[in-house]
Order: structure tokens, then C-alpha cells, then sequence
């Protein structure tokens, strides 16, 4: 068989087998209960989770007593980044429900942000989703012109699962300090990518969620301020120091710290690389007559590049590509069941029908140039033959001959 091809990284990725054989002793060696410290399997178990956490802190400078006594730990492990969101957002609203019950957040959101606020709204919260301008970047006006004095939550993620849009987190931070309105980030895209700094962000919650940056899936943390009370989602024993019960699981744990740190440390490198992919897909579907690139090529991940073809579906297009062994993806991997096209897309001013002709290609460090050369050369055969059997092409071409 052919070498398959792999474009959907923000979807997940491949366990990096470092961080798979670092993660081996604690499932039949190191098995220990990290909450029984009172014998020597248990500690061993307890000191994986403790560094662990030092290595997601020291990644996005937060604080951790292991790496400095004087601090206190403000990083939380999860089951994923739906877990942490969901946390985030319900925990904060439910804390503060006495001071206010309305919530800021947009309408780009992932389906664990946007799906918690809808369920909140049902139980008697208030919730404005601020739009997005043309490039998929939050409006600032609008976020501030959406603040009341009984805002108690502002949820704006760090960068857009299906666009790659960066957001101006940082400015946003700064505008819920000065105001002493709560701040999460769902930064499960930005990691890796970007230079996560909680306290540069001002954010007071921040979701990750390892599978994201080549770890294991069933795994995340959510980062808390210092200070900041949430209520608690899964309530239980006093691991996760008293905040989320449930034993920890020790071997994903350690997958998320070593992934999280090598993150850190090959970020440069592996931006470098990405870009690089992204700079050839661009210059090559100029290629591809009718495609446009969706969002700010200069203000996105720089894995992710979603490209509309016009007059043509993009399910097709996925399954032509698919039986020539490439993956990638019409939007989100939450939403690519459904037939409704993007809320993401259709927010940043897309049609319907323009909507539903994307693609997200979303890169990683094992692609090569010569992969994406494949799969542009594929592509241009598939959307010409495509087109040939658009009816919305060929009315297009009919007018066309008009004007
Ligand atoms: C993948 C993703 C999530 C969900 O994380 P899981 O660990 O899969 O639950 C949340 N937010 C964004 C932006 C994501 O891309």
C-alpha cells in the first residue's frame, strides 16, 4: 500500500514514541496509587504526577511548589481539554453566580465552550457571543461594548481549531483585570505553537489538552489562578488537591508532561518546519483556480491553512482525497458529522455554500514539502473533475459568458 498522508493535526496527533516510552513504566512497573503515599509504590507514582506538573507549569509559567516552594500549584490535571473547558466555565459561573450571571465569550468557540454556554443559558446564565471580522479575529469593540457590571465571565479561546485565527488574548487579559472580570482561554490549539504565558495573558483559567501536541488522548489540565475559586466539576477524593477527584491516571499524566516539555523545547524548531509547509501549500494552490484562503495567513497557527474551493462540496472532496490515502478535514472533527456548515466560517461572513466548500489542512513535524507537492497535484485533477460535475459551475461559467 501506498504511504498514507496525514493533514489533520488539529484533530490529533501521533503519540511522539519519547513521550510513549516515557510514559511505559507506569502502567505495569510503577503502578502505585498516587494518592497512598504511605508505601514506596505510591510515591514513586506521587513523584511522577509532581513532575509532571512542574513540566506543564514551567511550560506556560505557572506556579508550582515543586519547582518553587514559595508558590502554589495552579495546575490542574484533566481528562482532556473538553474536561478543562467545561470546568472552567461551569465552575466559574456557578462560583460566581451570586455577583452576576452574565458571560462574555464568541462565536468561534469549540463545541465544549459553545455547548457549556448553551447549557448554562438554560440554567438562567446570560450569554453574548461576540462576532469575528472577515480575517476569524475576535472584535475587540464588540468585547468590550459586551461587558456589563454583572459580567462575571469572559471565555475567548487562543487560537481557532478550524481557521488557526490567533486571538488577542493578551489585550483581552489585560481588559478583564482591569475590570475583575474572570478570563479563560481554551489554548488546546495555541500550545506548542504558541508562547503560552499566564501571566503575560493575564488569564485566570487556561485549558490544554496533550493529544494536541503529541500525547496521549484522555488527558489535560486546566491552569487556576492562584486565588481564583471555582465550583468543582467531578467531585471525589482529594486528589488534584481536593479540587477534582478520581485516581489520578498516572501513565497519561506523564505522557502530558513530556509532551507539554518537549513542546517547549523543539517550539522553535517545529514552527520553523511548519511554516515552511504552509508557505508551499500557499504558493502552490495558486495553482487551483477559485480557491481562497480563509483568515490571515500572517495572524494563524502556523500549522493550519483552511482553503475554500469554490463550486464544489467538501465531502467530496475528502472522500477523493481519502482513497488516495491523504486525511484532512472539512472543519472540526466535532462538527465534520453533521451537514450543518461551519459556525466558525459562516461567523467570520462566509456563505452557506462557500462554507461548505473548505478544507482545514493541519500540519505536523513529521510532514515533508514533498507530501503537500502529493497532495496538490492530486487535488488539482480531483476539484477539475469535480467542477466538471458542478452544476453551480457550469451556471457560473453560462454568466460568465455574458458579461
Ligand atoms: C481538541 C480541542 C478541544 C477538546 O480537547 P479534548 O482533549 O479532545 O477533549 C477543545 N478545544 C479546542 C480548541 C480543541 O481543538
Amino acid at each position: 500500500m501506498k504511504k498514507r498522508i496525514y493533514f489533520d493535526h488539529a484533530a490529533t496527533t501521533p503519540v511522539d514514541p519519547a513521550v510513549f516510552e516515557a510514559m511505559k513504566p507506569y502502567f505495569c512497573e510503577t503502578f502505585g496509587n498516587a494518592a497512598n503515599t504511605v508505601y514506596s509504590f505510591g510515591r514513586e507514582a506521587a513523584q511522577a504526577v509532581g513532575e509532571a506538573r512542574a513540566k506543564v507549569a514551567k511550560a506556560i509559567n505557572a506556579g508550582c511548589r515543586l519547582l518553587d516552594s514559595r508558590q502554589k500549584d495552579e495546575v490542574y490535571f484533566t481528562s482532556g481539554g473538553t474536561e478543562a473547558d467545561v470546568w472552567a466555565l461551569t465552575g466559574a459561573a456557578y462560583a460566581n453566580a451570586a455577583k452576576g450571571k452574565h458571560i462574555v465569550t464568541t462565536k468561534i468557540e469549540h463545541a465544549a465552550v459553545m455547548s457549556t454556554c448553551a447549557q448554562l443559558e438554560k440554567r438562567g446564565f446570560e450569554v453574548t457571543y461576540v462576532g469575528v471580522d472577515a480575517r476569524g479575529v475576535v472584535r475587540l469593540d464588540k468585547l468590550i461594548g459586551a461587558l456589563r457590571p454583572d459580567t462575571v465571565l469572559v471565555s475567548v479561546m487562543a487560537a481557532n481549531n478550524e481557521t488557526g485565527a490567533i486571538q488577542p488574548v493578551e489585550e483581552i487579559g489585560k481588559l478583564c483585570a482591569e475590570r475583575k472580570i474572570l478570563f479563560h482561554t481554551d489554548a488546546v490549539q495555541a500550545a506548542g505553537a504558541l508562547d503560552i504565558d499566564v501571566k503575560k495573558w493575564n488569564v485566570d483559567m487556561l485549558s490544554l489538552s496533550a493529544h494536541k501536541f503529541y500525547g496521549p488522548k484522555g488527558i489535560g489540565a486546566l491552569y487556576i489562578r492562584k486565588g481564583v475559586k471555582i465550583d468543582k466539576l467531578i467531585s471525589g477524593g482529594h486528589q488534584e488537591f481536593s479540587q477534582r477527584g478520581g485516581t489520578s491516571n498516572v501513565p497519561l499524566i506523564v505522557g502530558l508532561g513530556a509532551a507539554i516539555e518537549a513542546a517547549a523545547t523543539q517550539r522553535e524548531t517545529r514552527v520553523r518546519h511548519l511554516k515552511e509547509l504552509k508557505a508551499r501549500l500557499l504558493s502552490r494552490l495558486r495553482e487551483i483556480d477559485y480557491t481562497s484562503v480563509n483568515a490571515d495567513p500572517e495572524r494563524t497557527l502556523p500549522g493550519t491553512v483552511s482553503v475554500g474551493f469554490g463550486f464544489i462540496e467538501s465531502e467530496g472532496l475528502l472522500t477523493s482525497l481519502d482513497l488516495n490515502g491523504i486525511a484532512a478535514s472539512s472543519g472540526s472533527a466535532c462538527a465534520s458529522d453533521s451537514l450543518e456548515p461551519s459556525h466558525v466560517l459562516l461567523a467570520m461572513g462566509l456563505s452557506h455554500a462557500d462554507a461548505q466548500g473548505v478544507l482545514r489542512f493541519s500540519f505536523g513535524k513529521s510532514n515533508t514539502v514533498a507530501e503537500i507537492d502529493t497532495c496538490v497535484d492530486l487535488l488539482k485533477d480531483i476539484v477539475a473533475k469535480r467542477r466538471e460535475m458542478s452544476p453551480l459551475f457550469a451556471e457560473f461559467k453560462a454568466e460568465k459568458k455574458f458579461v
